[in-house]
């Protein structure tokens, strides 16, 4: 499918539109951005392995019965989209207290919550994407109370499964960040609510169940070193990353040579 215009860019990825008015492509770059763009840096490769470690667990939502907006995956960089009208909200669901939620409420780093936490961010960088409750959302209409009921038990759904495949592999999922959007379903003739964006070590926190290492982009928040080496080791881990490739021989700007096992 030809690549045309580009008609997003964000911190981590680009959008084009494609010959099909209802598919983008998504691009994964190596850009890698904190506190709302304060700290910038290029991690190379950062793309090629969210690209791959995305494809690999929406898909395995998808094959659990969640609805993504996940085509393919079609080269190291890029993946074919159902295009969704995102809505302007950042989902969070997190299983032990760190990050902003500490900060914000005094709450003691590492404590296992008794049951998952769901809040809501407003997308807007201007703002720093504050916390909104479900309140703001009806009434600003950000999202109508049935998208709201089913956003909130598609997320605990996608919690209880990626927990699942995180244990399985000896990660402990402390949060992560989700994204939803509404696209036209063809076959349906009905508009049906998409997770959409791109589940990876840069929108989840991962520590090590043994260790606690730090497997995601607080690698990079709090200049933790190797993060290259850590989302590597998440693919590795999920079986998708040949146990032999060392990621730090591969240019990443020059044609890649690695080969992601199949699925
Ligand atoms: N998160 C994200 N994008 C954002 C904000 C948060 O992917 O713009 C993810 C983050 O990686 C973490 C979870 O959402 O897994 C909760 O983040 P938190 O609110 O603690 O954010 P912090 O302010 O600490 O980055």
């Amino acid at each position: 499918m030809n690549k045309r215009k580009k008609i997003y860019e964000g911190k981590a990825k680009i959008l084009y539109e494609t010959s099909d008015k209802n598919i983008l492509i998504q691009h994964f770059k190596d850009d890698a951005t904190a506190y709302n763009n304060l700290k910038k840096a290029k991690v190379e490769g950062k793309g090629v392995l969210n690209n791959r470690i995305s494809e690999y667990i929406l898909s395995s939502l998808s094959d659990c019965g969640i609805k993504t907006h996940l085509i393919k995956r079609t080269n190291m960089r890029e993946q074919l989209i159902h295009k969704a009208e995102i809505f302007p909200i950042e989902f969070i669901i997190r299983n032990i207290a760190t990050g902003s939620l500490t900060k914000r409420l005094g709450v003691t780093e590492g404590t296992t919550l008794d049951r998952p936490l769901l809040e809501y961010c407003l997308k807007n960088d201007e703002l720093n994407d504050p916390i909104i409750s479900k309140e703001h959302i009806l009434n600003f209409n950000w999202a109508s109370e049935e998208d709201i009921k089913q956003i909130d038990k598609m997320s605990l759904r996608i919690n209880d499964l990626l927990l699942g495949i995180f244990r399985a592999i000896g990660i402990k999922l402390v949060d992560f960040k989700l994204e939803y959007g509404k696209t036209y379903n063809k076959n349906e003739d009905k508009y049906e609510i998409v997770l959409a964006d791109e589940i990876s070590p840069d929108t989840c926190r991962l520590w090590d169940v043994k260790t606690e290492k730090k497997l995601d982009k607080d690698r990079f928040r709090k200049d933790l070193g190797n993060i290259i080496e850590a989302y590597q080791e998440v693919a590795r881990r999920l079986g998708i990353m040949p146990e032999e490739t060392n990621i730090k021989e591969v240019n990443f700007n020059k044609k890649l040579s690695i080969k992601f096992k199949k699925r």
